[in-house]
């Protein structure tokens, strides 16, 4: 059987082996006799399971010893909120930078908990470009800056890390995790929903620095409060199990692949083709700043939106999913996560000039 390309936003495609392995493991998990589904979450199946998971992502992103690796639940929404909760430590505000849309939900709310600063906003420019580090207004007294490293609906992305000095930095991470080594060091803590580039819905990841820990508002529900969860291995109630089991054969088919070294490459090898035909044609656009350009979520417009219809008619039709651009921006968006092998892209690409060829 071949499947089509998924360019879906999220939930998102998943690597074909991870799922036939999923598959075979359905019914009898290595022996147990149980679907890991069915598993006690503190059974020795499952415990070793979500401990390989763990070590992995620990590999994968050079996590140093002095941060915590949590799985939650509750998405990267949830996250707005449990963030402040648990970071505001005593501060009375927390800066944000503002480049699109899912900056605009952290900030909102955020803003139940604390006095929002708004440190940098791409509002001026359409939200077609980062704003520079010297263009921003941090304040030393703030318990934190939150940034959201890569706008799935919009298209940008940051390609640097900001410097905030001896106020944590926050990264919102849902999109891009994964996509490219990161300096784990240069961040108090970074979260996200895995179901973008690690696997199902239903896990929020965190991964924070522990020295960070211990100040939680005292009205924080047990489930979201870092420290208890992290003194008690993400298991303070019934973590995600499932996909804990998927995200970890996830992480073990990324060491296979090469790691993030590796990923990074493909990934800009995909995005590369991708934006190369946008550009090179009038019939396509994306609006974006070339140096704040996502590698992971390329969206784009036709010059003639009377046209979209027929283009995600006929992408379906030859084998290409998921195309329509987020209601907000229009037009369409490839969403090219790790998952997303080169083929795809060059599927689509091979597609959009025939298109342009017909219509154009
Ligand atoms: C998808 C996404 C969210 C929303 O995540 P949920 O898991 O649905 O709560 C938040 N931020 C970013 C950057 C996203 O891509």
């Amino acid at each position: 059987m071949t499947r089509p390309f998924n360019f879906s936003p999220g939930p998102a495609a998943l690597p074909e082996p991870v799922l036939r392995q999923a598959a075979e493991e359905m019914l009898d998990w290595n022996g147990s006799g149980m679907s890991v589904m069915e598993m006690s979450h503190r059974g020795k199946e499952f415990m070793s399971i979500q401990a390989e998971a763990e070590a992995h992502l620990r590999e994968l992103l050079a996590i140093p010893g002095n941060y915590k690796v949590l799985f939650l639940q509750g998405g990267a929404i949830g996250q707005n909120a449990i963030v402040p909760m648990n970071l505001l430590r005593g501060h009375a505000k927390a800066d944000y930078v503002n480049t699109g849309e899912w900056s605009k939900r952290s900030i909102a709310e955020a803003a139940h908990y604390c006095r929002v600063e708004i440190a940098a906003s791409a509002e001026a420019n359409g939200f077609t470009a980062i704003p520079a580090q010297s263009q921003w207004h941090l304040d030393p007294e703030a318990a934190y800056v939150h940034i959201c490293s890569n706008e799935t609906i919009g298209g940008l992305e940051f390609h640097w890390t900001p410097d905030t000095g001896a106020v944590p930095l926050v990264a919102d991470m849902s999109s891009n995790i994964l996509s490219r080594p990161i300096e784990v060091a240069r961040y108090g803590l970074v979260y996200g929903g895995a179901q973008k580039n690690i696997g199902p819905a239903g896990l929020t990841f965190v991964i924070v620095r522990d020295d960070l820990l211990g100040g939680a508002l005292p009205t924080t529900p047990q489930a979201f409060d870092y420290t208890i969860q992290a003194a008690n291995n993400s298991m303070i109630n019934t973590p995600p199990t499932y996909a804990i089991y998927v995200a970890g054969l996830v992480f073990r088919w990324l060491k296979g692949e090469g790691g993030l070294v590796a990923m990074e490459a493909r990934n800009r090898a995909k995005a590369g083709l991708l934006y190369g035909a946008i550009d090179a044609s009038d019939f396509y656009a994306n609006r974006i700043a070339r140096e704040d350009r996502s590698i992971m979520n390329v969206p784009f417009h036709l010059a003639n939106p009377a046209l979209d219809t027929a283009f995600l008619e006929g992408a379906k039709a030859a084998g290409l999913l998921n195309l329509k651009g987020h209601r907000i921006v229009g037009g369409m968006r490839a969403s090219i996560y790790n998952a997303m092998p080169i083929e795809g892209v060059r599927a689509l690409v091979a597609y959009m000039k025939d298109f342009e060829a017909r219509h154009g």
